[in-house]
């Protein structure tokens, strides 16, 4: 199959049958569209390998540790640690990544994807309470002027910008509402934390007489450009009124078992993030939701390869604000994977089953050929530019002192 791609890097073409004519990028193997990383906190990659060790612990007690490195981040070392976390997304065949941004350093997280040569959407998280005071902006006003200001310029065209109500413990319900609708007014996306702990559910409740997603529906949220984050414990009614709205669940499965919060169960569209980055491989988060459901429900197959690919392509671009990525066809995006089959671990494997093989059996390893917009940024299962293991250890011991 050759796919032509034009200046703009878009696909022009898709025929079958073509010789590869000079200077086309041959990929050999499945080729897919881009990956889309639906929710990343870069600055968390840190964190790797030291967390997982405490044993007893919960969420709350993580929570501390994370916070704890993210006092000690400034302006360089956030560019640092985010362009290294990008560049180990982009060997993983991530060619979008959603950027959950509550340490409100803009520049830099957008100078960082540049660097990795990936796109991104910088979701600006407003954070009004709770967390750590450095990091907050003093109002809901305060924030949309600060976000409106945001000029995705280092990344040019490959940058989008889109809103996030950090959660309901962080932000209130009148401030939620100031913030849904700047996105609303500018047609951006809008993402928020909602029911990752039960613990939530209960305060929300007490103080609003309502689950954090009908609160967030009180506030104007959901709309067909919402993401509810998680939502692995939604209340009454939730999942519902998330359906309905056209909205979409983003799961973080290997984050949310490495924080003991539970198994989530989308219903609707949904999408997929490696969120705290315990590992990134987005195959591993995509099957992770149909085999955890399995281990719950005692039933195989909710989710087949299908639905899981299209959650982590065309759902994920979609719910970042880029519904012209996520597909193999003219006039989309030109952003591909390759995976290799002769791998150890996908050898042997028959064409009509390479689907089921890679979404239940490949790794990010696997990944031999990424391209955005027509560019391989990484060739050979090597990034182009960056030596991206160097820069993941030299930024990790400069926050770890
Ligand atoms: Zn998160």
């Amino acid at each position: 199959v050759s796919i032509e791609v034009d200046d703009e890097g878009l696909i022009s073409g898709v025929a079958a049958g073509d010789a590869a004519t000079p200077g086309s990028i041959v990929l050999r193997g499945l080729t897919m569209p881009g990956l889309a990383n639906a929710h990343s906190h870069a600055f968390q990659r840190a964190l790797r390998g030291r967390t997982q060790g405490a044993l007893g612990g919960s969420f709350w007690t993580w929570r501390e540790q994370m916070y704890g490195l993210a006092a000690t981040l400034d302006e360089d070392r956030i560019e640092a640690l985010a362009r290294a976390t990008f560049g180990e997304m982009a060997l993983a065949g991530v060619t979008l990544a959603g950027e959950f941004d509550y340490l409100h350093h803009s520049d830099a997280i957008l100078r960082a994807a540049a660097g990795a040569g990936i796109r991104l959407t910088l979701i600006d998280a407003c954070y009004l309470q709770d967390g750590i005071g450095r990091f907050r902006d003093g109002s809901a006003q305060a924030w949309a002027k600060r976000v409106g200001s945001i000029d995705p310029g280092p990344l040019g065209g490959r940058a989008r910008i889109g809103a996030a109500i950090h959660s309901v413990r962080a932000v209130d319900p009148s401030d939620a509402a100031v913030v849904a609708a700047f996105a609303n007014e500018r047609g951006l996306p809008l993402h928020a934390h909602v029911s990752e702990q039960p613990a939530e559910n209960e305060e929300c409740l007490r103080r609003f007489g309502a689950t954090p997603l009908a609160l967030l529906g009180r506030a104007g949220a959901l709309s067909e450009r919402f993401t509810a984050v998680h939502a692995t414990h939604l209340g009454d009614g939730d999942a519902e009124l998330l359906r309905d709205s056209g909205g979409f669940t983003c799961v973080c499965p290997t984050t949310e078992r490495d924080l003991a919060d539970g198994i989530g169960a989308p219903t609707g569209r949904f999408t997929l993030g490696s969120d705290s980055h315990a590992v990134i491989d987005l195959f591993e988060e995509a099957r992770a939701v149909e085999l955890d459901l399995r281990l719950a429900t005692r039933i195989r197959g909710t989710h087949g390869a299908p639905a899981l690919a299209r959650a982590v392509t065309a759902d994920g671009y979609a719910s970042l604000g880029w519904p012209e990525g996520g597909a193999i066809a003219p006039g989309r995006l030109a952003d591909l994977v390759c995976v290799r089959l002769d791998g150890v671990r996908l050898a042997g494997t028959r064409a009509a089953d390479a689907l089921d093989a890679v979404l239940f059996a490949g790794a990010a390893g696997d990944v031999d050929t990424v391209v955005v917009g027509g560019r391989e940024i990484v060739r050979d299962g090597r990034h182009v530019s960056l030596d991206v293991a160097a820069e993941l250890a030299s930024a990790i011991t400069a926050v770890s002192a």
